[in-house]
């Protein structure tokens, strides 16, 4: 089913050790509200897999004033088992939620960690389920002028913790040229404020990789810009996700219209990479932290 991220680009990063174990990855939206993270994921994952897989609610065990909502979907893909966890986050910058929302991300984030190194230093830890986060779609509004000041504190306060993959919302309001400029100012920034985000593997350029051009595609579309899906249209037989107006369609899986398809690839083709540097690097930092607090 190409409707929904494909594990077939896991380019034999599974080793076939693996197919035993649940492969397990989890993804997390965060932003301002009313930036469609909610329509997205619904877009990359729940609409198709409602339909015939199973879909878990994950009971939340942090404190009632969050929002957090966690589901789980299980499936088998060539033989290898995989549980994809779902975090959608309650935007922030809403009067409601006020200050308390970014700190329930923050949260959530180090209460994965904490979990994992509870089970870690446990006795039995042939089966330690791994809900660590390990990528982090970070909306940015598109009525801004670039980043705004919660927009880097909250990815200061997360871009130790998790890889964040930045993404430009409700791309079609914008248009292509106010859309470059627009990248270019977020990369900017970021830069200027050393964020970091997650970086693609880099493939050797002497040594003639297959996937270099496409990498090279991929990379050079971040921040992604992509539009979530509000209708499906029938036409020549073919099923068309896109985002209707009184002028016409914005094809959700049409390259041209936007970055959603360049997304749900970088997502499956480095799904292994996400998780190591979570588990080699940002883990250990975390864990390294951990115990030289304790010890003074
Ligand atoms: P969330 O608060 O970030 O989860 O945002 P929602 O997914 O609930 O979406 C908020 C509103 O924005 C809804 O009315 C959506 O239909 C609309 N929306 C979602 N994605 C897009 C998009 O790509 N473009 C535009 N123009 N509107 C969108
Ligand atoms: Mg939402």
């Amino acid at each position: 089913n190409d409707d929904i991220i494909s594990f077939s680009h896991l380019r034999d990063q599974v080793h076939r050790r693996t197919t035993k174990q649940v492969f397990e990855f989890t993804i997390m939206v965060v932003g301002e509200s009313g930036l469609g993270k909610s329509t997205l994921l619904n877009t990359l994952f729940l609409a198709e897999l409602y339909k015939d897989r199973q879909v878990h609610r994950v009971q939340e065990n942090l404190s009632q004033t969050t929002d957090i909502e966690v589901r789980q979907i299980n499936m088998t893909e060539r033989g290898v088992k995989l549980r994809l966890t779902i975090v959608d986050t309650p935007g922030f910058g809403d009067p409601v939620n006020g200050e308390e929302c970014w700190k329930s991300i923050v949260e959530y984030v180090d209460h994965q960690m904490d979990q994992y190194f509870h089970a870690e230093s446990g006795l039995n830890r042939k089966r330690i389920q791994d809900m660590r986060v390990h990528c982090c779609l970070y909306f940015i509004s598109p009525y801004g002028h670039g980043l705004k000041p919660m927009d880097i504190d909250l990815m200061k306060r997360l871009h130790n913790k998790v890889n964040i993959i930045p993404i430009i919302a409700k791309a079609d309001i914008l248009t292509s040229t106010e859309l470059k400029n627009f990248k270019q100012r977020i990369l900017y920034e970021l830069a200027e404020n050393k964020i970091h985000i997650y970086s693609f593997p880099q493939s050797d350029s002497d040594d003639e990789d297959e996937f270099h051009d496409e990498d090279q595609d991929l990379r050079s579309a971040v921040p992604f810009a992509v539009v979530g899906c509000d209708s499906i249209v029938q036409t020549d037989g073919k099923t068309i996700r896109s985002r209707t107006y009184p002028w016409g369609i914005v094809e959700v899986d049409n390259p041209e219209h936007c970055d959603f398809l360049k997304l749900k690839k970088t997502i499956s083709i480095h799904m292994q990479d996400l998780r190591n540097i979570t588990s080699e690097v940002l883990y250990e930092n975390y864990r390294a932290e951990l115990l030289s607090n304790e010890d003074s």
